[in-house]
């Protein structure tokens, strides 16, 4: 049995909904799963209550986008608190930074003669927070575009005429949510960032994973973070980052970690919480 430790649903820029993803888990035969959205564990409920009923354990995750200078750092949490208070404000900023920086882009796009509504936006986003797929959906529904990578090849991407930047936390930082919400901190898909030199201080500052296993990591890299990992005792973490039908991401359970990982993960979970209740107490 195998667990998809990276999964996006319709909480942030999926197209599947929690409930969908369970269901198609189960029917993968997956033991596991771990919904990561962008900024948000709103799905995670929804998800929990779709797998009661089944055998299907469910993790709550988060993915954290995260710019360090010019480098952006994803990282991702695993079995965090919730419904921490101090989690909820955080990512309420955030999504809120969302909110405004939509709303930057419509007017961009508008002095470009597309005429995109708010509305619709939220909308298209439906329970989750608003990102740059939703802009891409409401373009090609209205005839702008004829694919999603189009819209971002032409205008969403960094460097194209409607990119705004995000307001984005800085990795450190987002270790540091993580671990306040009793999570554990994974440094997301290494392969991309092209920045190992930074591992040894992510390691310092509480990383306790890698995602090793990666759709884009090749077997060198596979082999060398496993390497990593070994050198400092981290967890060897992995998924497909799969965001459902119709994006550009391999689909779910394509890419797994065994349940020896998963109980791993959920040793390291429980030291974090009897320390996270200790430093409550005292
Ligand atoms: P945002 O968080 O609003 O900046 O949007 C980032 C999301 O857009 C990523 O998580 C991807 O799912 C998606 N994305 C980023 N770049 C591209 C691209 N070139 N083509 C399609 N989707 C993309
Ligand atoms: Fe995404
Ligand atoms: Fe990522
Ligand atoms: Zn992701």
């Amino acid at each position: 049995m195998s667990a998809d430790l990276h999964i996006h649903s319709t909480a942030s820029d999926g197209t599947l909904t929690p409930a969908q993803i369970v269901r198609q888990a189960n029917e993968t035969g997956l033991s596991a799963i771990s919904l990561t959205d962008h900024d948000t564990v709103d799905g995670v409920q929804p998800a929990i209550q779709a797998a009661l009923k089944t055998d299907l354990e469910v993790i709550p995750g988060i993915e954290l986008n995260t710019d360090l200078g010019d480098v952006e750092i994803h990282i991702l949490g695993y079995y965090l608190e919730i419904r921490s208070k101090q989690l909820q404000n955080v990512l309420n900023e955030l999504r809120h930074a969302r909110e405004d920086r939509a709303q930057t882009m419509i007017k961009k796009l508008s002095a470009m003669g597309i005429f995109l509504s708010f509305d619709r936006l939220q909308e298209i986003a439906g329970f989750g927070t608003i990102g740059r797929p939703h802009i891409a959906q409401a373009m090609m529904e209205a005839g702008y575009v004829s694919s999603i990578r189009e819209a971002f090849d032409n205008y969403l991407r960094f460097g194209k005429p409607a990119y705004v930047p995000r307001h984005k936390l800085d990795p450190f930082r987002a270790i540091e949510i993580v671990q306040n919400a009793a999570g554990i901190p994974v440094l997301a898909h290494p392969g991309l960032m092209n920045k190992d030199e930074l591992i040894p201080e992510f390691v310092e500052k509480g990383i306790l994973g890698i995602e090793v296993y990666y759709p884009q990591h090749t077997p060198d890299m596979i082999e060398k973070y496993c390497l990593v990992c070994e050198k400092y005792g981290l967890i060897k973490t992995g998924g497909t980052d799969c965001h459902g039908p119709g994006m550009d991401y391999p689909p779910l359970g394509t890419v797994t970690v065994t349940d020896e990982t998963v109980a791993h993960l959920k040793r390291v979970h429980r030291r974090l919480q009897q320390n996270h209740q200790k430093k409550q107490e005292s």
